[in-house]
């Protein structure tokens, strides 16, 4: 199923020099970049996105290391998009991430560790109305489409 999933790099992925590294991991991949800005995370934005975590005691620190520096919002589309992308994400603790992900190979910190990605269908059409305006997707088509799937792929 064609699926759009949320992509934030984070400020350790800024500080640490890895925008190009990541974002090329996604693109040789065979995504779709359809929508990508700069922006600046509030508390209340972080408050809802790690709705999930606010009991843990780490919270406010995770929410601090969010807004240290400008952080990048992508979206990216492709068949699969969400379990694709997650699967190139790696485990949560950068320590434990399998080698080839990008937390596994760019991370040694649990907190510190470059991207997040959605988690599921459900999450990535939330998480995209949360960071994105609709006019800031984009719907075009890519040259090599017709490469990176077989005509009874893409649907
Ligand atoms: P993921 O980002 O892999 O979906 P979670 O949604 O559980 O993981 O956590 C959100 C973010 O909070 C993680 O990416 C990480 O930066 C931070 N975090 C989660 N659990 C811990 C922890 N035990 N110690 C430090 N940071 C954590």
């Amino acid at each position: 199923m064609i699926q759009k999933t949320l992509v934030i790099l984070k400020p350790s992925c800024l500080m640490r020099g890895l925008v190009g590294e990541v974002t090329r991991r996604f693109e040789q991949k065979g995504l779709r970049l359809a929508g990508m800005k700069m922006c600046q995370l509030t508390d209340a934005q972080l408050n809802e996105h790690y709705a999930h975590l606010a009991e843990k005691p780490f919270f406010q620190r995770i929410k601090d290391s969010m807004m240290i520096t400008p952080v990048i919002v992508c979206c990216y589309e492709g068949v699969d998009a969400v379990e694709v992308v997650r699967a190139m994400t790696g485990a949560t603790n950068g320590r434990k991430a399998a080698p080839g992900t990008i937390r596994g190979d760019f991370s040694m910190s649990f907190q510190e560790n470059i991207v997040h990605t959605s988690d599921s269908p459900e999450n990535a059409a939330i998480e995209l109305a949360r960071f994105f305006k609709p006019e800031e997707i984009f719907d075009y088509k890519l040259a090599a489409h017709g490469f990176v799937y077989a005509s009874d792929e893409y649907n």
